[in-house]
């Protein structure tokens, strides 16, 4: 497979009892990130309040990794990663040491047995397109055609207000 590019998505809600706290996991995952290809660009690393039941802060964010493995093998890699850092599989939105999504590929879109690519819903989170803005900003999804930049605007621009209209007939 020729070198492709892919955003994956760094999450960890979870100390790691050599790691530490959830901020210098996610640090720890971005150099470990090299065993799946060449890390070419790191975000900063944001804090966001837990979704669901998932209990305490997570620590987010992104990098840019160019490799060569197509998207399912690359899925094994983040996998074999999150085990390592030992996470366990179970409940959807339990604590987690570690979570690598794969958020865009520069092939566009992918889908086979338990893979989406774009992932299905991170790419509507905030907490995941505020740290790609910062390394990928002109990045378009590939259906909508939407910009990453302007994905995250959209997401976090404050709604107008809503005007009652006049019922027709009404005063
Ligand atoms: P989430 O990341 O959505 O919070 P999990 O990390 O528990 O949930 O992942 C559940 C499953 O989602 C994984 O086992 C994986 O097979 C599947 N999955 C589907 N698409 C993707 C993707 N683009 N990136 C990572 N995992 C994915
Ligand atoms: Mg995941």
């Amino acid at each position: 497979m020729p070198v492709t590019s892919y955003l994956v998505a760094i999450g960890s809600n979870r100390r790691h009892h050599r790691h530490g706290l959830p901020g210098d996991v996610v640090a720890a995952a971005m150099v470990a990130l090299s065993t799946v290809g060449e890390v070419e660009r790191r975000s900063t690393i944001i804090r966001s309040a837990a979704m669901g039941p998932a209990g305490r802060d997570f620590a987010n964010a992104a990098v840019l990794v160019r490799s060569s493995l197509d998207p399912p093998a690359m899925l094994c890699g983040l996998k074999r990663l999150e085990g390592q850092f030992g996470r366990r599989r179970g409940r959807r939105w339990g604590q987690r040491v570690l979570d690598l999504d794969i958020i865009f590929w520069s092939g566009g879109t992918w889908q086979s047995p338990g893979l989406f690519v774009p992932h299905p819903g991170a790419a509507a989170r905030a907490f995941v397109l505020q740290p790609l803005s910062e390394i990928a900003a002109q990045w378009r999804h590939p259906v909508s055609g939407l910009s990453v930049r302007h994905l995250y605007r959209r997401l976090t621009a404050p709604r107008p207000k809503h005007r009652g209209r006049a019922c027709p007939g009404g005063s």
